[in-house]
């Protein structure tokens, strides 16, 4: 229900045009196609990603021989499905260990809803029955680790600090060894988000990684890239500088409520072939979702 709810904005669009589109052509033909084709690339799916979907639908009209185009609604919704689950072999859950420490590295520029989306993520988990712990890995922005404190407060979560300006690896060294001792479940490690400065970031990145994975072998075992989904193609080019500066493991995908180009879910996954893990629905403490493609598909047409 809740993902119908957040998907209001794309569906009111994306479903309104198809279904005009399916009632103003009763024939399936080339020109069907087209229109289908804007309409997809209107809501960002991605001129790739929808080449390659309006080939397969071609494929499966001709195959299964279909003339109406009421018919093809259903197909629309299958091969969506299928271009967003052929991706790869990577699963689409978060990485949590059973038993044992858990470290998640949140990265992403400022502004995309970060530290929301780790305040929501902390308050999921602890749910869930996990004890969290908060690294407070921004030290550059004014205000970043006050946001966090806040976010902890909120939740019931502790945070790990120092002063704003100090070296970020040094926070998560600590942190790490404050997760250690205090053997909690999940430590969820924030980072700083400017871009303009891209090298510096990466490198600071590959850093705050390193000690991580010093400090705990096996770590991180996420590094999760936050997105705003009202970016649209931007949000497409920051997933390809990140992942090319550290492995990226998974996508939280926010402010999927904000947007009628829901579409970029589909991009994402099928250009970057990494899998969207998390989707944020709204700025409430429980608007954080774990994605279902079937349910967003559905959702997208419901
Ligand atoms: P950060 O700079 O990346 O840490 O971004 P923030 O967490 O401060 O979020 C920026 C703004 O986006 C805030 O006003 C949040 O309430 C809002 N926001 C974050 N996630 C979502 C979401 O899923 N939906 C909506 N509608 N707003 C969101």
């Amino acid at each position: 229900e809740k993902f119908k709810e957040g998907l209001t904005k794309t569906r009111d669009s994306f479903s309104e045009r198809v279904n005009d589109l399916v009632a103003r052509y009763r024939k399936v033909d080339e020109e069907f196609f087209e229109e289908l084709e804007e309409i997809l690339i209107a809501a960002d799916v991605g001129v790739s990603t929808v080449m390659e979907l309006i080939d397969q639908l071609q494929m499966e009209v001709k195959r299964r021989n279909i003339q109406d185009t009421k018919e093809v609604q259903a197909v629309i919704s299958e091969k969506l499905i299928e271009i967003y689950q052929g991706g790869d072999e990577s699963s689409p859950q978060l990485n949590i260990e059973r038993e044992g420490l858990s470290i998640i590295l949140v990265v992403g520029v400022n502004g995309v809803g970060k530290t929301t989306t780790i305040g929501k993520l902390a308050n999921k988990l602890k749910n869930e029955g996990k004890s969290v712990l908060l690294a407070a890995g921004d030290t550059f922005r004014a205000g970043a680790i006050d946001q966090l404190e806040v976010w902890g407060q909120r939740v019931g979560v502790d945070v790990i600090k120092q002063s704003e300006g100090s070296d970020p690896a040094a926070v998560m060294f600590d942190a790490v060894q404050a997760a250690k001792s205090r053997k909690v479940d999940v430590l969820i490690c924030d980072t700083a988000g400017r871009l303009q400065n891209k090298v510096n970031l990466m490198k600071e990145l590959e850093k705050v990684k390193r000690v991580i994975e010093r400090e705990f072998p096996g770590a991180p075992h996420e590094v999760l890239l936050v997105l705003d989904a009202t970016t649209g193609q931007n949000a497409l080019t920051q997933a390809k500088t990140f992942s090319e500066a550290t492995e990226v493991t998974g996508i939280v995908l926010t402010k999927l409520d904000g947007t009628a180009k829901g579409g970029i879910v589909l991009a994402i996954r099928n250009e970057l072939k990494i899998p969207v893990k998390l989707v944020g629905l709204g700025e409430k403490v429980d608007d954080l979702m774990e994605f279902n493609a079937e349910q967003y598909v559905y959702g997208l047409f419901a």
